[in-house]
Order: structure tokens, then C-alpha cells, then sequence
């Protein structure tokens, strides 16, 4: 049995807290910052046992030392972005199988955001923390890694099954959706899905977690290989990586 607390923080951050009611083990996915979660764990009354890093970006990584001070804390973090983070207790590479709060994970290593973000998939919850690779109708700007890198990573997500639950660490929801209607004016179903994130973000809710299924229909960065999104689109005749590319950079710009 799990309970997971999502905290925002800086202006769209998100911070998970992933606690096994059994163990009472409790890990911070992406602690951008320490206070808030420090303020959560203590209303919660829950010890912190391990720190999870997607990747080094100071949004995700700026609270790791002020609660390694605190608590007596395993620190879990990419390998390939090893000189990039202090003070990790434990490496990841892809396919490593890794316990999060007791509960078995695996690795999977999505390079394009940075050269060795991973995101950790939990099977037998049907969780997915994305970080910055998976946004909600969105994917993180490509910083380290080249496009192709983050469509192939894109696609290694899209692998996993339709009703997994994906937390990332922003809410960009509504304006990734404005740039999503932007690609396919007369897909009706897009509206819908930013009716739907216009009324969470109107009266301030989350729109985390969200369902990959939905995503494999709806974010156009998973549909790279998708006739009508290049028909809408006028590139009918280019393969996964050009298509892919064209979106990524028109939302740079959007
Ligand atoms: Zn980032
Ligand atoms: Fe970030």
C-alpha cells in the first residue's frame, strides 16, 4: 500500500512524496527544494528515508543537501550525469531494477531533456515519475541531447502500458494544450482535453497525475508516427525524427 503527496513548489515545480504504509519507508522524488517537503513530512509525520533525482537541473536536485542534513538519506541519481550532482549514495543505468520507499522500479533511461535523464517506472503500481521527459500534452525542451535521442526516449515510454499514471515535474498543462490545438485545429478531442485542463487550472488544481493512454492519443510528441497529426501538420512524407523535430521546435517557439 502506497500514499503519494504532490507538493508544488518555485513557480510550477512538482515534488512528489511516495510513502509505503507497510515499511513506513518514504522517498522525495525531485526536491527542487527542501522546505516545503520538510513542512509536508512533518504534518505527515513521516521520516524520509531516500532522495530520487531524474536529473540535475537545480529544480530538481536544490533541496537534496539541506535534507541529506537532517536525515540519513540514500541519494539516488543517473550515472551518466555523475559529476553533475553531489554527494549521490547510489547510481542508476538503464533497466536497473532500484527499490523506491521498499517498492521495486525500474530505471529507464531517457536522454534529449539532459544527456542521462531517467525516469523510474513502478510495474506493479502502474506509476510512471517522468520528470522532465513526459509533461502532460507536452516534453521537456532538448537541452543535452539531440532530437532523435529524445524521440527514441519518448517512444521507450510510450512502450509501457496505457493505464500507468504518469507524475512529471511541471505543470505546463494548459499552455502545452494551447500549443496542442495549435497542431491539430479539427481534432475535437484536443478541445476536450483542454476544456477539461482549463476547468482543474481555473479553480487552481493539478492536472497531475494524468493517464498515458490518454497521452498516446492526444500529445503530439508521442505522435510522431501519426498520419492524421502529419497530415495536420503537412509532413505526410517525413519519417519519426523530422516530425518529431518540426514539433519540438515549433513549440520552442510557440
Ligand atoms: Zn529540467
Ligand atoms: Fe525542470
Amino acid at each position: 500500500m502506497i500514499e503519494i503527496e504532490i507538493i508544488p513548489a518555485l513557480s510550477d515545480n512538482y515534488i512528489y512524496l511516495l510513502h509505503n504504509k507497510v515499511t513506513e519507508h518514504t522517498a522525495v522524488i525531485d526536491p527542487g527544494v527542501s522546505q516545503p517537503v520538510i513542512d509536508k513530512l512533518m504534518e505527515k509525520k513521516w521520516d524520509l528515508n531516500q532522495i530520487i533525482n531524474t536529473h540535475h537541473h537545480n529544480d530538481h536536485t536544490g533541496g537534496n543537501l539541506e535534507l541529506m542534513k537532517i536525515w540519513n538519506l540514500e541519494l539516488v541519481a543517473p550515472f551518466k550525469e555523475q559529476n553533475k550532482i553531489p554527494n549521490v549514495t547510489h547510481y542508476v543505468s538503464h533497466d536497473d531494477q532500484i527499490n523506491i520507499a521498499d517498492i521495486s522500479s525500474k530505471v529507464i533511461e531517457t536522454p534529449g531533456h539532459t544527456s542521462g535523464h531517467v525516469c523510474y517506472y513502478l510495474r506493479d503500481y502502474d506509476l510512471l515519475f517522468s520528470g522532465d521527459t513526459l509533461f502532460r500534452m507536452g516534453c521537456g525542451r532538448v537541452f543535452e541531447g539531440t532530437m532523435e535521442q529524445m524521440k527514441n526516449s519518448l517512444k521507450l515510454l510510450k512502450n509501457l502500458p496505457d493505464k500507468t499514471q504518469v507524475y512529471c515535474g511541471h505543470e505546463y498543462t494548459l499552455s502545452n494544450t494551447k500549443f496542442c490545438i495549435s497542431l491539430e485545429p479539427n481534432n475535437i478531442e484536443v478541445y476536450k482535453e483542454f476544456e477539461e485542463v482549463s476547468r482543474l487550472r481555473s479553480n487552481s488544481s493539478k492536472t497531475i497525475p494524468f493517464l498515458l493512454g490518454n497521452e498516446k492519443k492526444l500529445n503530439p510528441f508521442l505522435k510522431f508516427d501519426d498520419n492524421s497529426l502529419k497530415k495536420s501538420i503537412g509532413l505526410e512524407d517525413k519519417n519519426e525524427t523530422e516530425v518529431f523535430t518540426y514539433i519540438r521546435n515549433s513549440k520552442d517557439s510557440f
